[in-house]
């Protein structure tokens, strides 16, 4: 029997953050490490998805190669049979499938997407692509490729996980056929990967807003490259807020109940036990000085590995992945271009 497949991708516009590795990448790298004889798993670097905001196209070529080492840093066992690493741009068939199944996407659906939103008011209405309104597309066509079951993604995605669902779901039904595995639905995904629900890191200077790559200017965010001193002083100059009582509330205190999530996420230990230690205390300075060490000592430890990872190792793992992926994804294709007419049923 075919193997059940989880999926997760990281775009490479930019080093990855804490965000991405507490959200999307560490759940991966849990059940490649536990349980890679169970599942099938796959790892893309989504290249193509690097674009929909504003990049130096220059540097593509190394971010790509540094986010993979980042994979295998995390701890990504390399070695197993089951565990699969590529490049999405590397895989043409994402883009094919992306533009038949942007025909068959209402513009009503896709509008209501709050990501989008969000972003492109962050890169200011002029600079905004139509790669960043319809990369939801692209996304479900990454998943639908594969027969994935699980895609452990953050908290700002969830709406387009509904969405991949929506989309599978309608083309099974139009054309009669199950030409797609539909994904799990959100809360199934979060009992799947032990979460309550989708992780969203804030960035520590603006904390209504998600710790993003695309961040203005980076003092907010935690890059995983960045230096455990210059992560510490981040942690620092942290904005908080005038209230003067630790408190876990997003709605209130959103820049203090950050620093406790990530100081759980830091430590490994639930939230409710570094609440319990912190909630009621009122020095902001001495929660800021145990989030930065904690910070400090992670980043090290981190780094320490990436600097141990074999590229030429990966590099050969990345192009034997590729080629099988391709197989794998054609064969997805196919169907949908039968089924649409492209090619004789
Ligand atoms: P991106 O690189 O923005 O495409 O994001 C890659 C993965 O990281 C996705 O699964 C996102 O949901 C996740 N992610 C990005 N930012 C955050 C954040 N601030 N908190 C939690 N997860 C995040």
């Amino acid at each position: 029997m075919a193997k059940e497949v989880i999926f997760t991708g990281l775009r490479a516009n930019n080093d990855l953050h804490i965000g991405n590795y507490f959200g999307a990448l560490l759940a991966i790298v849990d059940i490649s490490n536990h349980h890679a004889s169970d599942f099938e798993i796959d790892l893309m670097v989504a290249d193509l998805h690097s674009f929909t905001t504003p990049i130096d196209h220059s540097k593509l070529q190394s971010q790509i190669m540094e986010n993979l080492k980042v994979f295998v840093a995390a701890g990504l066992p390399l070695d197993h049979p089951n565990i699969r690493v590529f490049r999405q741009s590397y895989i043409p068939a994402h883009s094919e499938l992306a533009w038949i199944l942007d025909c068959f996407t209402g513009m009503g659906q896709i509008s209501r997407m709050t990501e989008f939103k969000d972003k492109s008011k962050k890169v200011g209405q002029n600079k905004v692509n139509v790669g960043l309104f319809n990369y939801p597309v692209l996304m479900a066509s990454d998943v639908l490729l594969y027969d994935v079951l699980y895609v452990p993604v953050g908290d700002d995605q969830t709406q387009h996980l509904e969405f991949m669902r929506d989309i599978a779901e309608h083309m099974n039904r139009k054309f009669k056929q199950r030409l797609f595995v539909v994904p799990k639905p959100v809360t199934e995904q979060h009992k799947f990967f032990k979460k309550d629900q989708g992780l969203r890191i804030r960035d520590l200077l603006d904390p209504t807003k998600k710790m993003s790559k695309s961040g203005e200017n980076g003092n907010g965010v935690i890059f995983l490259t960045d230096t455990p001193e210059a992560a510490a002083a981040k942690i620092q100059r942290a904005t908080t807020d005038s209230i003067g009582s630790i408190n876990f509330d997003f709605e209130k205190q959103p820049g203090v109940a950050n620093l406790l999530q990530i100081l759980a996420l830091l430590s490994g230990k639930p939230q409710s036990e570094v609440n319990s230690q912190w909630e009621g205390k009122d020095s902001y300075g001495e929660l800021k000085s145990v989030v930065a060490e904690a910070i400090k000592s992670f980043l090290t430890d981190f780094q320490a590995k990436l600097a141990t990872v074999d590229e030429t190792k990966l590099m050969q793992k990345l192009e034997a992945d590729e080629l099988a992926i391709n197989k794998a994804a054609n064969k997805t294709l196919l169907k949908v271009q039968k089924a649409v007419g492209l090619r004789p049923a």
